[in-house]
């Protein structure tokens, strides 16, 4: 590599600007040119962004055989995949969910992950808020019905929804974002709050009055049911038929973790068979959602297309905290956001 830097540089300074203008970086996700300015002026980067298919480019597969770091979201990243990154030592997820990622395989290798926590909190939490009031409120199908030029009379009884307003509300997953819920339903929409989580969350309690349950009681109780646990192998399916059967027919599932939190065959049973009274929906076992899909048949459904981060300043925010992160973690800086640290002080 050439010299270049301020021409008063000493041959150290020199010397680690070529080091770190030598590591290569992969970027697969969708970055604003802010995000990829910063990583080529800082690395030697290889843009694969906007591009599908990875799994199957050659060219990708050779760009990650030489990489140091990875910025992307979306890409399953299994033994397998980093078998074949013999250099690499940071992966830098724009997400804050990382069930696409083998931890335990990365751990092992000594690859640092780091992720986007806090920042798209909120924007998520607001989605939260807008799938309860939408499926209470049906305000899908009855969108639907106007522009087809069926709103004839003034609406009756079958199209009445039900309150979100003083209704109990139970989370079944009581971290950054479920803690942005309950200050949403409790401070602004009266609501009761019930949680499950594997830890008491004193501080939600006490602000929001909210109150711990175990999972089969919080469904039997909740008027609305919003899941914001992660993807992990004890969470996959923690909603199944057995769950559905002990809501309230009366209430609503809302789901903006992962689709494999919960059993879509027996939510499709549940909701065709009007044993839950209906379900708002950002995240599918299988995305994007399949055209026949029989959720598309279901009017007590609200289809959204994994939308919970997805505004222009948190996603700005994300980028840039990955971004930010991956630089750190490659130039001899403490990354905020780091998934497994442990791989830090054993390096360090
Ligand atoms: P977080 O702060 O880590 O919170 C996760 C919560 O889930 C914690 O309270 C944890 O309990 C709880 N939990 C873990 N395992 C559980 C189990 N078996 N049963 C019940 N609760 C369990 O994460 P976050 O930032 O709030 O994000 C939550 C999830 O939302 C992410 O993992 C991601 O999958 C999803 N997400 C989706 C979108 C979207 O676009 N739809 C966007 C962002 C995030 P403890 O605290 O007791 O461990």
């Amino acid at each position: 590599m050439m010299s270049r830097g301020p021409a008063s540089w000493s041959g150290p300074e020199q010397a680690a600007y070529n080091a770190q203008m030598n590591k290569t970086v992969v970027a697969y996700a969708a970055l604003p040119p802010e995000c990829l300015e910063r990583l080529g002026a800082t690395f030697d980067l290889r843009d694969f962004t906007g591009r599908s298919g990875l799994r199957r480019n050659p060219d990708f597969a050779a760009a990650l055989a030489q990489a140091d770091g990875t910025i992307g979201a979306g890409l399953v990243v299994d033994r397998a995949l980093i078998a074949q990154c013999p250099k690499l030592s940071v992966v830098s997820t724009v997400t804050v969910g990382y069930d696409l990622y083998d931890v335990d395989a990365l751990t092992e290798r000594g690859i640092l992950l780091c992720n986007t926590p806090d920042v798209l909190t909120e924007s998520v939490a607001d989605l939260s808020i807008a799938l309860m009031l939408s499926s209470a409120r049906r305000l899908g199908e009855l969108e639907r019905r106007v522009r087809a030029g069926q709103w004839k009379r003034s609406v009756d009884a079958p199209e009445f929804g039900s309150d979100v307003y003083g209704k109990t509300l139970g989370i079944v997953g009581m971290g950054r974002i479920g803690a942005a819920v309950a200050r949403r339903a409790a401070l602004g929409f009266g609501m009761r709050v019930l949680y499950d989580a594997r830890s008491a969350k004193p501080e939600v309690e006490r602000d929001y009055g909210a109150q711990r349950r175990s999972l089969d009681d919080l469904l039997r109780e909740s008027d609305f049911v919003c899941v914001l646990a992660p993807l992990t192998p004890e969470t996959e399916k923690l909603i199944g038929a057995r769950e559905l059967s002990l809501m309230k027919s009366s209430a609503f599932l809302v789901n903006v973790a992962r689709g494999k939190v919960i059993d879509e065959a027996a939510l499709i049973e549940a909701l065709r068979e009007r044993r839950i009274a209906g379900a708002g929906l950002d995240v599918f076992e299988r995305e994007p959602l399949a055209a026949d899909s029989p959720l598309q048949q279901l009017d007590n459904v609200v289809l959204v297309p994994h939308i919970g981060s997805a505004t222009h300043e948190t996603r700005f925010a994300m980028a840039e905290l990955a971004t930010d992160n991956l630089i750190a973690a490659l130039t001899g800086g403490t990354p905020k956001a780091m998934v497994n640290p442990q791989v830090r002080s054993r390096t360090a």
